[in-house]
């Protein structure tokens, strides 16, 4: 659970109860959202590689480099950011139904690479050139995907992975095609709840104030207790 953001309340009218949960802040830099959010990511890729398979398309892993003179994060981010627009014309000149999840990864000489799960279905020929034609790098590898649960792993792995410094805060981790499919939102008996977010110590003492005028119990949703008193003063962090 992520310790840097309020509380979630699920208010039960019905049963005189409230259920609380903790928010996710869902920041890169909050290791319980981080690891979650990485795992999430990675369900996706495999996910989305076996829709596309069982479509009858190729799947492959792709990794495409950066150019060798360019020496800093940002300098390959931004080259990559006006490649990916015309390389990604061309792809879907020879792949009108073209699919991707791009996840970008820093090298440890600080320089960006990304890793393409597609359904481009270009050879490692055809990407070389035309990957370097746009001022990427010499060196692409494709390789086919036949085991969609490494698809997941690879992706988690690199998601997780340290940007450096000069990765701004707002960097997009992965990017996806608008058709590649999306994970089932969980349906829980918590659907009829009414939500409200907590996020200071003021918003909860009126919380209380209602529990006790109208005899609401407020359950901990992790442990089934009743809810200890908490300091969101302690907890939520400034955005
Ligand atoms: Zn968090």
């Amino acid at each position: 659970m992520c310790d840097r953001a309020g509380l979630l309340i699920g208010w039960d009218d019905a049963n005189k109860r409230a259920l609380v949960c903790r928010a996710n802040c869902d920041s890169w830099e909050c290791i319980e959202c981080a690891k979650r959010m990485s795992e999430n990511w990675g369900f996706r890729a495999e996910l989305g590689t076996r829709v596309l398979q069982k479509k009858g398309y190729i799947v492959d892993f792709v990794t495409i480099t950066s150019h060798e003179k360019l020496k800093t994060f940002s300098a390959t981010e931004s080259v990559w950011r006006s490649a990916w627009s015309t390389l990604y014309a061309a792809i879907k000149r020879k792949q009108p139904a073209l699919e991707y999840m791009i996840v970008p990864e820093r090298h440890k000489d600080g320089r960006m690479h990304v890793h393409c799960i597609w359904n481009a279905e270009v050879s490692q020929r055809w990407l070389k050139d035309n990957a370097r034609k746009r001022g990427l790098g010499y060196q692409c590898k494709v390789i086919h995907l036949t085991h969609e649960r490494s698809t997941a792993k690879y992706v988690s792995k690199y998601i997780g992975k340290d940007l450096g410094t000069d990765a701004s805060a707002r960097f997009r981790r992965v990017r996806v095609s608008n058709g590649w499919a999306d994970l089932p939102q969980p349906t829980t008996q918590s659907d009829n709840l009414r939500w409200e977010y907590v996020g200071t110590n003021g918003a909860l003492s009126i919380v209380y104030d209602e529990c006790q005028s109208k005899r609401i119990t407020l359950i901990d949703q992790k442990t089934g207790q009743i809810f200890d008193d908490i300091d969101l003063g302690t907890i939520v962090q400034p955005a």
